[in-house]
């Protein structure tokens, strides 16, 4: 259960929600989970504190055993993966070894895109499932299907990997979130318990230097966000000199790429580790650092991590997921491209796959004529109406392109539509900005071989300093 989690059951008045919220802050810990999460949630975090010390063999079986466990399930109840591995002849009960599943085909975003449903359990309606819905950062939106299970067992490996640099569920923390809504209404920034989340949705200079002040008092011991929030953060800390951070453990990115300039960039102004973290909302890979290095070590345990051949150079990660079984990715092209993987890391001994640096995309945001910077996560482009992928380009301030896959049914109704929703996205800073829309046949990807969704190509830091 998280921050975004309580605020969509507490739908009640903005100081109903914060006491709320302040209660439910104020558990301990070991009676929050047993209200809020099932058996799998203390089922796996045993297991998961256990597993550090496998060896490979270990591993090597357990793998073995999940993988033969899954895949003989999508067999029985998901007729999409029967007539793929039917043609494949491909008998999941007689796994041998995990090079077995050679013969199988990759699972495309395309392939899930147009009928999410098929690839989920024939016996669950769907209806009994949380549903959903991400653009991404690829600009081509999915809808998903989660059970009850893999979100707590999703928790069991957060805390788990955050236990590596201290952090539980009760440290305290300054959290940057895409918008926060209190109640009805949009709010900067709310606190409670050991919380202070601060709204990333419109940053100017002065907005920044006003939470670079709350952050100093509030004391927090770690920061979370996506590298490119932290990265305008820190960049106004640096730039305008403001007095330096002290007593932070970590700075924690997850979500996107982080890049090694920005990494060096955040430990300069927080003036502590970075950890970064992994995961894909098709529950089919996590990831974080470890206690001594800077890889990312994909959790064995949560879903089983391939590589396949791209652009030259380059490997794309293909991911079978252990913990969704009602929607399950099975040799999943992730669309996340890395240079160098490692079977092990040498600085902590676990045997978890560990790569080097992600190839991901750089600025998250698009910038208007008066220089203020829009945050462009929130707008899922699952929002928008027989889509089938978006890609905004910038190169100037206030003036963008949105460059538009439209689906068969496609029509001048839904052109209209998409216009108003980025009028509500901008909200007040909708004058300040001009998106024209094309219709193109495709998006190319970029030349690491990722689809991304905003290419921009004005240096938002170069000009926003
Ligand atoms: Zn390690």
């Amino acid at each position: 259960m998280s921050f975004q989690d309580i605020r969509k059951f507490a739908k009640l008045s903005a100081a109903a929600e914060r006491a709320a919220l302040d209660i439910y802050e104020r558990l301990p810990l070991s009676l929050r989970y047993h209200l809020f999460f099932s058996a799998d949630f203390f089922r796996w975090s045993a297991l998961l504190k256990e597993s550090d010390d496998w060896d490979r063999d270990r591993l090597n079986d357990y793998l073995i055993e999940q993988t033969k466990d899954l895949l003989t399930h999508a067999m029985k109840h998901i007729p999409y993966y029967r007539d793929r591995f039917s043609d494949a002849g491909f008998k999941p009960e007689k796994i041998q070894s995990l090079e077995d599943l050679k013969v199988l085909p990759y699972l495309s975003k395309e392939d899930v895109r147009d009928d999410p449903a098929k690839i989920v359990d024939e016996r669950i309606p769907l209806r009994s499932l949380k549903k959903k819905q991400t653009g991404g950062s690829s600009g081509i939106p999915l809808i998903l299907y989660l059970n009850k299970e893999s979100q707590d067992i999703f928790h069991a490996f957060r805390n788990s990997i955050l236990g590596r640099i201290g952090h539980t569920p009760k440290s305290r923390e300054v959290m940057l979130w895409h918008y926060i809504k209190l109640g009805n209404k949009n709010v900067n920034f709310t606190k409670y318990g050991n919380r202070l989340v601060l709204s990333m949705q419109y940053l100017t200079k002065e907005r920044l230097t006003k939470y670079v002040d709350m952050v100093q008092e509030f004391q927090p011991e770690y920061i979370l966000g996506y590298p490119s929030w932290l990265t305008v953060f820190s960049s106004h800390v640096k730039q305008y000199k403001l007095s330096p951070f002290r007593h932070i453990k970590a700075v924690i990115t997850y979500s996107e790429t982080l890049l090694s300039t920005q990494r060096e960039l955040l430990e300069e102004s927080f003036n502590c580790r970075v950890f970064s973290m992994f995961g894909m909302n098709e529950r089919a890979a996590i990831g974080g650092e470890c206690e001594k290095s800077a890889g990312i070590h994909f959790h064995p345990l949560f879903g089983l991590i391939e590589f396949a051949d791209t652009v030259e150079g380059y490997k794309e990660i293909v991911a079978t997921g252990f913990t969704n079984y009602a929607m399950p990715f099975i040799k999943y092209r992730s669309g996340d491209i890395v240079r160098e993987h490692k079977k092990s890391c040498r600085h902590c001994g676990r045997q978890h796959k560990v790569v080097g640096t992600l190839e991901g995309r750089i600025q998250e945001f698009l910038i208007d004529k008066d220089y203020t910077l829009i945050n462009i996560r929130p707008l899922w482009i699952a929002d928008f109406p027989n889509v089938l992928q978006c890609q905004f380009f910038q190169d100037q301030p206030g003036k963008v392109l949105m460059k538009i896959v439209p689906s068969k049914i496609f029509s001048k109704n839904d052109e209209v539509l998409i216009k108003k929703h980025l009028g509500e996205i901008m909200g007040p800073r909708n004058d300040a900005m001009d998106i024209e829309l094309i219709i193109v046949d495709h998006i190319r990807r970029s030349s690491a071989g990722k689809i991304i969704m905003i290419e921009q190509k004005m240096d938002l830091r170069g000009l926003f300093y």
